[in-house]
């Protein structure tokens, strides 16, 4: 659909995209031009002439319609970690009376990692739960003050049903908080629709906007003047050049900034949401399935040794498609030297990220043909290929 706006390696076929979006061809010019012209020229004045110092409503305002949301009601900065931690800060301290986190084990071990975090810190008066994805609206009760959900797997891509979910929640009297670090990008997400309170999410993965690229926060209308910033950070004060010596937040979303944001990586996240400028998520999630169904029926066909672990319903699937293998990260080593790109998770899968952006029909089936002919000639089966790097 884009092809000629990513720079893509010559002979590489890129499938993971699912973990971090290739360069947008226009984000070199955009990053040297802040390096040069906004820091090297304007110095310290660029944060008014260059417009620093508002990248990350403004910004949040351009991702807004991506997921869903209204103006006003995102912004970028951070990582998602600290993102996740600011939403269920928030979320917990709108339930004092109740005491449970509820996740599902499918969730990114990062976003259990800063549950545990927050609730050592609150003195473990909150409990974190973790249920099978299929069984969090069974335990969706009045003891539960947020279910924090992860809307497709970062393994399997199993899709959940946020909608329902959400409304499921909301009926129990609970915080709803989607991280949608699969799903920006990948997939329609209709957050004014859904209406939870809070969603997450990274922008350098679907959004193409590079390594360490800010994360994005989204608060319901309603919340954005009154969610708990616990995070106090004075770029989240209502008046952070007064240098007042109490904390007051903002009466807006941007309570939700912490401290001076990362101009140059928000410049090269400016250049890649323009791409999404003329792009219909509709359209996007129309060609994945469809690449993603050519991708599972060709590999089961002519690699019959591998096992999807997707659900086999694309309603029910993200943008990504995972097999098993008890050679999988070899495989993968030795596809990434084909070049094919995608990525192996613990314990034995193989993930494959369509992005209809840059990826045609044409990538899939070469990318299975190499993927079937290092199986058949056992190439993979090499030492330099077991060797485990210490990013996976
Ligand atoms: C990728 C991902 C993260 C990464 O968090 P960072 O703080 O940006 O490193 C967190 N949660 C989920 C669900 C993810 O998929």
């Amino acid at each position: 659909m884009k092809k000629e706006q990513f720079h893509i390696p010559k002979g590489v076929i890129y499938l993971d995209g699912n973990s971090l979006g290739p360069l947008p061809v226009a984000a070199a010019a955009r990053v040297k031009q802040a390096l040069t012209d906004e820091w090297g020229e304007m110095l310290i004045t660029a944060w008014n002439k260059a417009g620093w110092f508002h990248q990350p409503g403004v910004l949040g305002d351009r991702l807004a319609p991506i997921i869903g949301a209204q103006p006003g009601t995102v912004v970028i900065g951070d990582t998602l970690s600290i993102k996740v931690y600011q939403a269920l800060a928030a979320g917990l301290s709108m339930r004092p009376d109740r005491s449970v986190i509820l996740t599902d084990s499918g969730n990114f071990p990062t976003d259990l990692y800063m549950a545990e975090g927050l609730i050592k810190t609150l003195g473990n008066k909150v409990e974190l739960k973790v249920v099978e994805p299929d069984d969090v609206d069974n335990h969706l009760d009045e003891n539960v003050a947020v279910m924090m959900l992860t809307e497709v797997d970062y393994r399997t891509g199993r899709l959940h049903d946020m909608d329902y979910l959400t409304k499921t929640a909301h009926a129990n009297g609970v915080v709803a908080i989607w991280d949608l670090a699969h799903s920006a990008g990948a997939l329609p997400v209709d957050l004014a629709g859904c209406n939870p309170e809070f969603a997450v999410g990274c922008t350098y993965k679907y959004l193409n906007a590079g390594p360490g690229a800010p994360a994005f926060i989204y608060t319901r209308p309603d919340l954005v003047d009154k969610a708990e910033p616990a995070l106090s950070g004075w770029m989240g004060h209502s008046k952070p050049f007064a240098f007042d010596k109490n904390y007051v937040p903002s009466n807006s979303i941007e309570r939700m900034r912490v401290g001076t944001p990362p101009v140059l990586q928000m410049a090269a996240l400016d250049a890649a949401l323009d791409i999404w400028d003329d792009v219909s998520l509709q359209d996007v999630r129309l060609k994945s399935i469809e690449l993603s169904e050519l991708f599972i029926a060709q590999v089961e066909k002519r690699c019959p040794d591998l096992s999807l672990i997707s659900p086999r319903d694309s309603g029910q699937r993200g943008s990504q498609v995972s097999f098993t293998s008890d050679n999988g990260y070899a495989l993968i080593q030795a596809l990434t030297a084909k070049g094919v790109i995608g990525d192996y998770r613990e314990p034995n899968v193989m993930r494959f990220g369509f992005t209809p952006l840059y990826i045609d029909r044409e990538d899939v089936l070469k990318a299975v043909t190499i993927l079937e002919k290092i199986i058949k000639d056992k190439s993979w089966d090499q030492k330099q290929f077991k060797q485990r790097s210490e990013v996976t």
